[in-house]
C-alpha cells in the first residue's frame, strides 16, 4: 500500500480549486431490489462460480483475480494504474467489499488504457471504515465521487491531481450494488450497467476536466442538438435520450457518461460519444504537449 498519510492530504486541501463531481446513481437506487429481483437480474448479468457465488473474479484480470484482501487488491491497482500513467498513483481501497474493489480496480485500468499522463493522482474511498471519513464537501451520496485539482506532495513535490474516492457504503454489497446499477441502466438511468462501469465514469470525470475538455464537449452536444431541431431546453430531453438521463444532469455528467458510453459499448456506442472522447484525447494531448501532467 502506498497510502499511509491520506488525512494530511486531505488538510492541504485547496477548496477555491477543488471540485466535485457527483457519482453515478442517486443512493436511492441502491435500495431498489428485494433480494428475490435482486437474484433476477443477477442471473441475466453475471456467472456463478462453481461455488454459486455471483463475479468471483471471472470478469477481471488475474492480477486482481488472485488478490484476496483490499490491500492486496489496492496494490495491484496502484502497481499497474502507476504503470499505465507513467506517474505514480496512490491507492486506498479500504472499506470495500473485496470483490467490488477488484471490479472498480478492473474497470478503472480499462479506463484509463489509452490515456496515460491524466490527471489522476490518486484513488481511496470514503465514509464508514474508508480511507478517510469524507472526502471535499458533497459526498454523503452516490457511488463515488472524482475531485479536480488536489494539491498534494508527491516525493516532496507540490502536484496538482485528481481523487477518485468511491463510497464504502455503497460498495459493500456486491450482489445488491450490481443489481441496482442493472435496474439502473435497463431504465435508462445511466450507462453504467456492471459495478466496472462506475469506475469507466469517474475516469471520464478525470478527462473532462482535462483543459477546456468538458466545455468543447458540451458545445459539441449543443451543436448536434440544434442541427438534429432540439436546440435551447430541448438539449437535455435529446442527450437523455440517446445516452442517458444523468447524461442530461449537468455538462460534467454528460461528458462522463458519453466517455462510458464509447468504453463500454465501443463501436455501437453513440457517435457524440466517440466525438466527445476524440477532445478528450486532444484535450490530454495538448496538456502533455505542454509539459503538464
Ligand atoms: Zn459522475
Amino acid at each position: 500500500m502506498t497510502s499511509p498519510t491520506l488525512l494530511p492530504i486531505f488538510d492541504r486541501w485547496d477548496d477555491d480549486e477543488a471540485m466535485a463531481t457527483e457519482g453515478t446513481a442517486p443512493a436511492a437506487l441502491l435500495d431498489l431490489a428485494t433480494s428475490r429481483e435482486r437474484l433476477a437480474v443477477l442471473d441475466r448479468t453475471y456467472h456463478r462460480d462453481s461455488h454459486g457465488r455471483f463475479g468471483s473474479g471471472g470478469s477481471v484480470r488475474p492480477s486482481l483475480a488472485n488478490a484476496k484482501t483490499v490491500e492486496e487488491i489496492g496494490a495491484v491497482l496502484a502497481t499497474e494504474a502507476s504503470a499505465a500513467q507513467g506517474h505514480d498513483v496512490k491507492v486506498n481501497l479500504a472499506g470495500l467489499h473485496p470483490q467490488v474493489a477488484r471490479e472498480y480496480s478492473e474497470g478503472l485500468l480499462q479506463a484509463m488504457e489509452g490515456y496515460s499522463g491524466s490527471n489522476l493522482g490518486m484513488v481511496l474511498t470514503h465514509g464508514e471504515g474508508g480511507a478517510t471519513p469524507r472526502v471535499a464537501r458533497t459526498s454523503d451520496e452516490g457511488l463515488a465521487v472524482t475531485i479536480h485539482g488536489a494539491n498534494f506532495d508527491d516525493a516532496g513535490n507540490r502536484v496538482h491531481r485528481d481523487v477518485i474516492a468511491f463510497r464504502t457504503e455503497a460498495g459493500a454489497d456486491p450482489e445488491k450494488l450490481a443489481a441496482s446499477l442493472h435496474a439502473s441502466a435497463e431504465r435508462g438511468d445511466s450507462i453504467a450497467g456492471r459495478i466496472e462501469h462506475v469506475a469507466i465514469h469517474e475516469f471520464g470525470h478525470v478527462l473532462a476536466g482535462t483543459g477546456n475538455a468538458s466545455t468543447r464537449i458540451m458545445q459539441m452536444v449543443g451543436r448536434a442538438a440544434e442541427r438534429a431541431g432540439a436546440a435551447g431546453s430541448k438539449v437535455g430531453s435529446f442527450i437523455a435520450k440517446r445516452v442517458s438521463r444523468y447524461a442530461a444532469e449537468s455538462v460534467d455528467e454528460e461528458a462522463a457518461e458519453l466517455f462510458t458510453d464509447f468504453k463500454v459499448h465501443g463501436v455501437d456506442a453513440d457517435m457524440l460519444s466517440g466525438m466527445a472522447v476524440d477532445i478528450m484525447h486532444d484535450e490530454l494531448h495538448q496538456q502533455r504537449k505542454a509539459g503538464g501532467s
